[in-house]
Formats: C-alpha cells, structure tokens, sequence
C-alpha cells in the first residue's frame, strides 16, 4: 500500500482563515488516521498577496494547534524545497514538456487584448481566452520569444468532449470541455499560476490526498487534465464545504470572527477552537462532540464530511470553549485569567479565590472583566436590588439585617471564609429567617449587582474587612434615605 502523504497548502496572506484551519485540520487527520505524512508547502507564488510576518503566523498557527508537519520549510524532508518561489525553475521546465506535447502555448497577447476580450463576454465568469496563440508558427514563437517579447504560457484544452473528476465528498462532477478556459500556467513575470504549481507539486512530492476548500472545485477538471497530459496518477481530492457565517453569508475576513488569531485574542482556548472546526463539516457519526487531537486523529473519516455549508455557530463555540475551561486545572486557568483580571482590578486580591468562583462561569476569557468589575470599586446601585421575592426581602428587613450584621463584621477575627460563614448564619438564627433575607441584602450591599460570582461570604472573604464594612455602611446609608 502506498503511503498517504497530504499536504497543506497555505498562501502567506498574513492571517489563519478558520477556514484554513480546518484545511489544515482535515489534512492533518487524514494523513496521520492512515499512519502518513503531513507536510507543509508555502504557496507564495502570487508575489502581489505576500505578507510580510505571514510565514510566522502560520508557523505559529500549526505549532500552537499541535499540528506538527513531518515535512516543510522549516525541516526539509526529502522533496523540498517546500516553498514554491524557490521552484520556479521545476514549473518552467514542466510547461516546456506540456508544449512539447502540444498540452500548452506560448501567449503573447498584450493586455490590452485580454482586457478586450475580457470587456467582450458576457460577465466576468463568461470569459474564455480566444486561444488566439495557439495558432502561431513555431517561427514566428522563436521570433517573438527572441526578441524578447512578454509571454505567459496556457493550457491547451479540447473544445469538444468531457472531463469527468471524482471528488470523494462531491462525487463525480463532469464538465463540458468547451467550459475550460486555457488557464495561464507560467506568468509573464516567470512565476508559475497557483493552478499549475498545485499540481507539479502534489505530484513531485508524492501527494496522495489533495484536501482544499470547496471554490477549487470547479479548476479541477483542468487539473486533472494536465494530470493526464503528463501521465501522472491524479491524487484523492476531497474538497471541503465552505464555512458561512449565516445561511447566505460566507465567512469573511471583514467578520471579526474569520481568523484563529482573532478567536484568541477574544479569550478562546486554542484546543476548543481546534475541536469547533474539527465539527464545521465533519461529524463522527454519534453523539460525541468534545474531542482532543489525538482522538480525532482516531476517529477521523473523510469519508463522513458534509457536501453542505457548515455554519459557525458562535453559541455553540462559546458553550465548547466553556466546557474546555471548566476542564482546565485551577492554576492554568488561574494564570489565564490573570491579565483579564488586571484589566480591571488594580488592587491586590487573592485571584486564585477569584479562579475558584469564575472558572465554572466563564465561557470565553474576554467576558471575565465584566464579571469582575465591582471587586475593584462598588457600582453606584439602585436600593431596589434589595427588594427579591423569591427571598422574601424589602427595603426595611434589608436595612434591619444589614444594621445588625455590621457590628458582627466589625468584631469578626481572624478574617476567614468559615468566621464570614459562621457571622452570617449566626445572624440568620438569631433573627429566626431564611438564609435569603440575610444573605441576599448582605450580597447586593457587597457588590451592588445582581448577580456575581459567588455569594456574600466569598465576596466578603476576598473583598477583605475593611472594604466589607465600608460596603455594608454605605448600604445601610443607602436604605436609610429610602427609609425615611
Ligand atoms: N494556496 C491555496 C490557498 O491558500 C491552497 C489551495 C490548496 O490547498 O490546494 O488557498
């Protein structure tokens, strides 16, 4: 059995698409499910996208993911070189075979020509070159190639026929070879076309799965016959459902969303995005969604990923990513939070209490400032917060509770979770209530929200004595003037 070799194929245009991601994810699992080899090519060869930093983010990007390649540019392997602008010379020589054979021409059409011809057809998509070139004199080719002229060089297609390809997800697709643009395969500035390189590449590096996004679809007949001109085998393809944002709307770039950089900037953990976009279009086949790489590696089969749309569900991330942080041990998430709790909180409290009350509430990172904000200074609250039915408190049994706890408060020592406890269910006895109408004013007067994490005694014990009193006055203040 041949050994499956994939390869993931990335222009540096300076971001990871999720989009790209999940090519890379695919074509990562692929390869390592069968026992073979991932490897990593930089396509740079559209000169005008490159990105300066662009090779960082992606380097970046797989190592981050754990989706280490066997192969690429920056650990060799037996192929290379892995970067297409150092291959230039490879694709000159393999178009020159294609002419050989009568496969592909030299075109010297000015711009101003295609622009024409361009201007001429329907719309854009209509747009076929006239294969005006393919007519010339092999002299009058030498006499234009020695004088120096510009040229590109195209594919030759039929005009009659069909080219049929198999895609694994997509099945047999046949296309009417009057449809087949004679693609440019070298450029006039030398460098060869994106749909050229693929394809000498994926072969001379002995790829057996191609796994891409789904808008190739529709150049892989002319791959596949240049596949055929050469007499190469054609690899497995399996194109991949594109991934919208809604039902009518792709994702963007513009969608803040787009790219794995942006996801964990926003507070995703980098496992739960990676097990999000193993889901965008691929499912196992059962109800399992939470997943680590080296499961995935396990289950993994193209063979179950979708034809249609994926959509990226943010609920549905944000629920994941929160399940992989309930996951993650207090420490590491302690040291995670801890920039977002500066964001915030310029005091020195002890954040590890704070991780214990946050760690099961948070679904991404960026939302803890919000949760944290009166820790650092009591928001100005209205006294209605006081007033819950559920627990049976109004402005004045609020005020009574508060009056009466405070010179607990003041007495407490040493300050701890359990004497905080203790004060506060001594008070519920004592006044012969339920636990609400003494921890409920206690609570609001704390933290002057409606809902914190945590209750009164956490609060409080964080909070620290002085603060905790200074809080209770200014409720008992605050209930006072309502109460007059
Ligand atoms: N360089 C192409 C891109 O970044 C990759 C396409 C492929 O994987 O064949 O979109």
């Amino acid at each position: 059995m041949v050994k499956v070799r994939t390869r993931f194929a990335p222009s540096p245009t300076g971001y990871m698409h999720v989009g790209n991601l999940r090519t890379a994810l695919y074509t990562y699992l692929i390869a390592k499910h069968a026992g073979g080899d991932f490897i990593l090519r930089i396509e740079d060869t559209d000169q005008e996208r490159f990105v300066e930093g662009a090779l960082d983010i992606i380097y970046n990007t797989l190592e981050a993911t754990g989706l280490k390649h066997d192969e690429g540019p920056d650990i060799g392997g037996p192929v290379g070189p892995y970067i297409q602008s150092q291959r230039t010379d490879i694709y000159l020589k393999y178009a020159k075979k294609l002419i050989d054979k009568g496969e592909a021409y030299y075109c010297f059409c000015t711009k101003e020509r295609i622009d024409t011809l361009r201007a001429n057809s329907e719309t854009s998509k209509d747009y076929k070159y006239d294969k005006h070139c393919l007519h010339l004199s092999k002299e009058e080719v030498n006499e234009k190639l020695a004088s120096g002229l510009p040229y590109v060089i195209r594919q030759n297609n039929p005009e009659n026929g069909v080219t049929t390809f198999h895609d694994e997800i997509y099945g047999d697709i046949c296309v009417d070879n009057s449809e087949l643009d004679d693609m440019i395969l070298i450029k006039s500035d030398g460098y060869p076309t994106y749909n050229f390189a693929n394809v000498i590449d994926d072969h001379l590096m002995g790829i057996t799965h191609v796994v891409r996004g789904s808008e190739y679809l529709s150049s892989a007949p002319k791959y596949n016959r240049l596949y055929e001109a050469f007499g190469w085998q054609i690899p497995v393809y399996i194109h991949c459902p594109p991934i919208m944002k809604d039902t009518h709307h792709k994702l963007s770039k513009r969608n803040g969303d787009a790219s794995f950089e942006d996801l964990i900037k926003k507070g995703y953990l980098k496992e739960a995005v990676l097990n999000y976009i193993a889901l965008l279009g691929w499912n196992p086949g059962d109800e399992k969604e939470i997943f680590n790489l080296e499961e995935l590696v396990e289950k993994f089969d193209y063979r179950n990923i979708n034809k249609s749309p994926a959509i990226f569900d943010t609920i549905k991330l944000k629920w994941m990513n929160g399940e992989y942080i309930k996951k993650l041990p207090l420490e590491t998430f302690n040291s995670l939070a801890l920039p977002y709790y500066k964001e915030v909180i310029s005091k020195s409290l002890d954040f590890l209490k704070i991780s214990k009350l946050l760690q099961t509430r948070v679904e991404v990172l960026s939302e803890i400032p919000d949760f944290l904000d009166f820790f650092q200074e009591l928001p100005d609250y209205s006294t209605d917060m006081y007033v819950h039915k559920k627990m049976k408190t109004n402005l004045q049994n609020s005020l009574n509770t508060l009056e009466k706890f405070l010179p607990k408060l003041e007495a407490l020592a040493p300050w701890t979770f359990e004497n905080i406890e203790k004060c506060c269910m001594d008070l519920v006895s004592e006044l012969q209530v339920k636990n609400g109408v003494v921890l409920w004013p206690i609570r609001t007067a704390l933290s002057g929200k409606k809902s914190t994490p945590g209750g009164a005694f956490e609060i409080a014990d964080i909070i620290g004595k002085e603060e905790s009193i200074k809080r209770i006055k200014i409720g008992i203040d605050k209930l006072r003037n309502e109460n007059q």
